[in-house]
């Protein structure tokens, strides 16, 4: 199944093929303050199965190993990669075009979640 997102001035756009690794989200402190969001939902897609179809985004290693992707004109959170995941790249499930196309299933970071998040993700497995 091809699917495409872009971030929130379309100037970063890309596209993936194939099956995901996995769909979930994350509660962890990292993700909430680089999305400035209360939780941040992530696709799983390895690579060679995903491609920039737009200008590729701006890159910062929020530490040592941990990639964070974001558009350098309107600063939608897009990707982040970590060499403790060298084969898949995590994109933002927001993005999507249909970001209802895909389900999340795991819930990541759960000890960070924040009081006012659900504590039970209907379908998740927690980990
Ligand atoms: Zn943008
Ligand atoms: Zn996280």
């Amino acid at each position: 199944m091809t699917l495409k997102g872009h971030c929130l001035c379309r100037a970063v756009a890309f596209e993936m093929t194939g099956k995901h690794n996995w769909v979930g989200h994350c509660h962890c402190d990292s993700c909430r303050r680089n999305a400035g969001a209360a939780l941040v939902t992530f696709v799983a897609r390895p690579n060679g199965q995903w491609r920039w179809t737009g200008t590729e985004p701006a890159q910062y290693a929020s530490s040592p190993g941990q990639t964070r992707y974001f558009c350098a004109i309107c600063g939608s959170s897009v990707a982040y990669a970590s060499e403790r995941y060298a084969d898949e790249i995590h994109f933002h499930a927001v993005l999507l075009e249909d970001p209802a196309a895909v389900t999340p299933r795991h819930v990541f970071h759960s000890h960070e979640r924040l009081p006012s998040m659900p504590q039970d993700m209907p379908g998740c497995k927690h980990r």
